[in-house]
C-alpha cells in the first residue's frame, strides 16, 4: 500500500467519512437528543464512538461498505475519542480499549486496499470553558494521538475543530507523532469565520506552516456552501486543499447544519442528494481539492457518487 503523499501525487484521495450520524441511524450510536439539547454549542451532545467495542460488526459493516464504495483511506472511528469527551458520556476508563479497537477494525477491513486515519476532533472543553482550558485540551488530544499511533494509523485526520487554537495545539501534538496529517476546520454558524474569530485564509496558513500535508474544512457545510469557503481557503496556502462536506442543506442565515432546528431528530427533511456530490467531485479536480471525502449524512452512496465524480473525464 502506498503511503498517502504517495497516493496524492497521482491526484485526488478519495477517503470516506459520515460513521456517527450513519451508525446513529442504524441504532448504534447515542446522539443524546433525549437528554440535552445537541448543538448549542456549549460542549453537549453525545455521539462518541464506543460501538467500536459495543457493537464492533455494526462498525465494520460500515467500514466494509464505505472501502466497496471506492475509499482508499478509511477513518477509524475515534471521533471524540479524547478522553475528556469519553469521560463526559461514561466512557473514560475505556479511552485505550475504544481507540485501540476502532483502529483494528478499520485495519482489519482495510487489509492491502486502503490506509487507514486516525480521527482526532476538538476535546470541547474551549467551547465550553474558554481559552483557560487550552492547555488541558492539549494534553488530552496528545494522550490520544500517542493511543492512535501506538495503535498503527497510517495517518491522522484532524477534524471539526472550531477553534484554531485548539487546532494548532492539535497539529503540534501530530507533529510530535511524527504521522503524515490532514487538517480541516470546521465554520459555524457562518463560512467567514472560525470561533475565536480567524478567517478561513488565515487558517489554511497557520495549519500549513504547522506541518500538515493537506488542510481545508470539513462538517457543517453542503458541498455548494463549502466550495466558496474552500477558494477563501487557497489564498492562504499552496498545498493540496481536503475537503468532507456534510450532506444536508443549509440556509443563507446559518451556514451550520449543528444549528439549524433540525439538528439532529429531523436531519431527514434537509437531507442533500448524492447528485451534489457527484458534481462536487468533479469540481474537485479543477479546484485543487488533494483529499475528498464525506462526513456527517454521508453513507455508501454518497462516497460512490464522489468515485463516480472523480472517475468522469474531464471537460475542457
Ligand atoms: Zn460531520
Amino acid at each position: 500500500m502506498n503511503t498517502l503523499p504517495q497516493l496524492m501525487s497521482s491526484g485526488p484521495v478519495l477517503g470516506d467519512g459520515g460513521y456517527l450520524i450513519e451508525l446513529e441511524r442504524r441504532g448504534y450510536v447515542d446522539s443524546g437528543s433525549r437528554r440535552e439539547r445537541v448543538g448549542t454549542g456549549r460542549g453537549s451532545g453525545q455521539f462518541t464512538p464506543e460501538v467500536a467495542i459495543e457493537r464492533p460488526h455494526a462498525l465494520r459493516e460500515l467500514h466494509q461498505e464505505f472501502l466497496d464504495s471506492g475509499s482508499r483511506v478509511l477513518q477509524a472511528l475515534t471521533f471524540f475519542g479524547t478522553r475528556e469527551k469519553l469521560s463526559r458520556a461514561g466512557y473514560g476508563a475505556q479511552t485505550e480499549s475504544i481507540n485501540l479497537a476502532a483502529v483494528r477494525l478499520a485495519r482489519d477491513v482495510a487489509g492491502d486496499r486502503a490506509l487507514v486515519a486516525g480521527s482526532v476532533s476538538r476535546t470541547q472543553l474551549v467551547e465550553r470553558e474558554g481559552m483557560g482550558a487550552l492547555d488541558r485540551a492539549r494534553d488530552h488530544l496528545a494522550e490520544q494521538i500517542r493511543i492512535l499511533k501506538d495503535a498503527g494509523v497510517d495517518l491522522l485526520i484532524l477534524e471539526t475543530f472550531f477553534h484554531l487554537a485548539e487546532m494548532r495545539a492539535a497539529l503540534e501534538c501530530a507533529a510530535t507523532s511524527g504521522l503524515p496529517t490532514i487538517a480541516t476546520m470546521s465554520f459555524r454558524p457562518l463560512v467567514t469565520q472560525c470561533s475565536d474569530g480567524h478567517s478561513p485564509a488565515d487558517c489554511a496558513r497557520v495549519m500549513s506552516d504547522l506541518g500538515a500535508l493537506a488542510v481545508g474544512a470539513n462538517c457543517e457545510q453542503d458541498p455548494q456552501r463549502m466550495l466558496p469557503l474552500l477558494r477563501a481557503m487557497r489564498s492562504g496556502t499552496t498545498l493540496p486543499l481536503a475537503a468532507q462536506p456534510a450532506a444536508f442543506h443549509t440556509t443563507e442565515a446559518c451556514h451550520s447544519f449543528t444549528r439549524l432546528p433540525e439538528f439532529p431528530d429531523d436531519l431527514e427533511t434537509i437531507q442533500v442528494s448524492r447528485r451534489v456530490f457527484r458534481d462536487f467531485a468533479r469540481a474537485a479536480r479543477n479546484e485543487g481539492i488533494g483529499y475528498l471525502g464525506g462526513c456527517c449524512g454521508c453513507n455508501a452512496a454518497y462516497i460512490r457518487a464522489l468515485a463516480e465524480g472523480l472517475d468522469e473525464p474531464m471537460v475542457a
